[in-house]
């Protein structure tokens, strides 16, 4: 089965009322490959207003999701809500989820599970500190996150994850990752998919790139074999992000 183009524009805190409208405004109306699959994650607060003005073409993010049903949790949104705002994806494990607020990788696995239970997909997160890759530990710190999601939702649990590799060093900084070191990496994660989950999970599973990825970057990148899309951040704001879901074309 050829894996489909998968392309992830993540907001995170940015935007208005105003800027959301414009910007689903621009890819609705965009030429878009068909052949790429476009998710988008507005904050929490505009993932109605985004839902309601996107062509239906394009689906909805969240960026974060809890690991309980409904309840007493201030703050949080359950996958059950999202499902009854028809979000379909939520984003898992960013880097600045992992740092900044100290989201370990059990609960990473957790929430992912409760997403995938639930009947929402997962863009995962993973990626290493530039110490880690000075280091020479990359595959290993990726490997264990992933280790920790494999231990709770299983070998069949994969079909519904897309995997974001995204070096920490990499984010906001305009540091892109070479070609070569992000296939690298893609392709220790299809190893240890085949090895470790299945041969399916290794054949089928989108492994996407995220780091400072641009309209300028986003050709060379598209064009490695274990490069299946992009999760982006800045660019995800700007008319450009149209250049990069149109990348392979
Ligand atoms: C991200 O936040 O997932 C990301 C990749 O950000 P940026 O594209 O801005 O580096």
């Amino acid at each position: 089965m050829a894996r489909k183009f998968f392309v992830g524009g993540n907001f995170k805190m940015n935007g208005t009322i105003e800027s959301i409208k414009q910007i689903t405004h621009n890819l609705s109306s965009a030429k878009l490959d068909p052949n790429t699959e476009v998710v988008i994650a507005p904050p929490a607060l505009y993932l109605l207003l985004t839902r309601e003005h996107l062509d239906k073409g394009i689906e909805v993010a969240a960026q974060n999701v809890f690991d309980k049903p409904n309840g007493a949790f201030t703050g949080e949104i359950s996958v059950s809500q999202l499902k009854d705002s028809n979000i379909t994806w939520t984003i898992l494990g960013h880097s600045e989820r992992r740092t900044i607020l100290q989201e370990t990788d059990d609960f990473v696995a957790q929430k992912t599970k409760t997403a995938l239970d639930g009947g929402i997909g997962v863009v995962l997160c993973c990626g290493e500190s530039l110490e880690q890759r000075e280091a020479g530990s990359t595959v290993d710190v990726v490997v264990k996150q992933l280790e920790a999601v494999n231990k709770v939702i299983g070998k069949d649990g994969w079909s519904k994850v897309v995997i974001a590799y995204e070096p920490i060093w990499a984010i906001g900084t305009g540091k892109v990752a070479t070609t070569e070191q992000a296939q690298e990496v893609h392709a220790a994660i299809r190893k240890w998919l085949n090895e470790s989950v299945s041969s399916t999970a290794g054949e089928n599973t989108r492994i996407i790139y995220g780091g400072s990825v641009s309209e300028k970057n986003c050709k060379d990148l598209s064009t490695q074999s274990d490069i299946d899309g992009f999760l982006v951040g800045g660019a995800s704001l700007k008319p450009a992000f149209v250049d990069i879901i149109n990348a392979r074309q």
